[in-house]
């Protein structure tokens, strides 16, 4: 039997894809809807345990790893494919933005460009030895930019905005008390009381589930951000994105997402994060 549908499915829409994070070159269109990812084998199994999960509403659908060019990538659904003209916005969730293992690094190479990209933005933080070295190691450049925003302080940090057809902004790097914060969700919805709603019952949905998915209990989430997206039709909708760095926790270890960070506990802090965040929407 044949349906007709009250509708026409349109994947071909041009639109400006928008990308807030990450490297150029590292994302690609994909067809019907899909964008391509470069793919990681840490990323992948997220994803293929994700599309298992309770978590699976809220993460973009994950099709498949794909070879292009030589190089592997990862199909996802694409956010942005059903809002007009969208403003996006990336949040990077967590106390914590490398991993535990990544410490180790500390006594890695000094980095000649992280201690340029500090100097830029605070050329009184590197100490006298950094200065005399000319660089900085990256868990320090990390540690030091997790101070400088809202990471340590409330448990994420915006990383990036676009409204519209207005230029990204990325510069956040000092947004950090809750009332920057506020002014930035709130200019960011242009204040609009529905939108507001929408986003507030959409976090309230995820931490819901995230309570409660054997997924989340089990790994380390680290890196990974919410990603923010609405338009002038009124849509709105939140969606977790990047596990590049979300790490199986051994054995029988469990998080809570919430107690204090300690070397060797994993904590991230990302359901303490997901709190505030909620609050901050909340307080107007
Ligand atoms: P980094 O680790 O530096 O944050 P990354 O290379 O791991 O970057 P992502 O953070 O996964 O990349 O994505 C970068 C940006 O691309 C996001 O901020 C968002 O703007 C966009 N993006 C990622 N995934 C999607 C998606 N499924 N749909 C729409 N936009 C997306
Ligand atoms: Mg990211
Ligand atoms: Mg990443």
């Amino acid at each position: 039997m044949i349906h007709w549908s009250p509708f026409v499915q349109n994947f071909k829409k041009k639109y400006p894809w928008v990308q807030l994070a990450g490297h150029q070159g590292c994302f690609k269109p994909g067809e019907n809807g899909t964008i391509l990812k470069k793919s990681t084998d840490k990323e992948r199994e997220c994803l293929e345990r994700l599309m298992k999960d309770i978590l699976r509403p809220y993460i973009p659908e994950y099709k498949r790893e794909v070879n292009k060019g030589g190089e592997r990538y990862l199909e996802m659904q694409d956010l942005l494919q059903e809002f007009e003209s969208p403003s996006v916005m990336d949040c990077k969730m967590g106390i914590r933005t490398y991993l535990e293992d990544e410490l180790a690094k500390a006594k890695s190479k000094p980095r000649k460009d992280l201690f340029q990209k500090m100097v830029e933005v605070d050329p009184s933080e590197p100490t006298e030895e950094e200065k005399r070295e000319g660089g900085i190691t990256k868990p320090r450049y990390m540690q030091w930019r997790e101070q400088l925003s809202s990471t340590s302080s409330l448990g994420f940090r915006i990383e990036g905005i676009k409204k519209g057809d207005e230029k990204p902004n990325k510069d956040f790097k000092k947004t950090r008390t809750k009332e920057d914060v506020d002014k930035v969700f709130t200019e960011f919805i242009g204040d609009d009381d529905q939108i507001r709603k929408k986003y507030i019952r959409r976090l309230k949905a995820i931490g819901a589930t995230l309570e409660s998915s054997p997924f989340f209990r089990s790994h380390e989430v680290v890196g990974s951000s919410l990603l923010f997206v609405h338009d002038a039709d009124g849509q709105a909708s939140v969606w977790m994105i990047d596990f590049g760095k979300t790490t199986p926790l051994q054995e029988g270890m469990w998080l809570n997402h919430r107690t204090a960070w300690e070397e060797g506990n994993h904590e991230d802090g990302y359901l303490w994060g997901l709190d505030n965040m909620v609050d901050i929407w909340s307080q107007r």
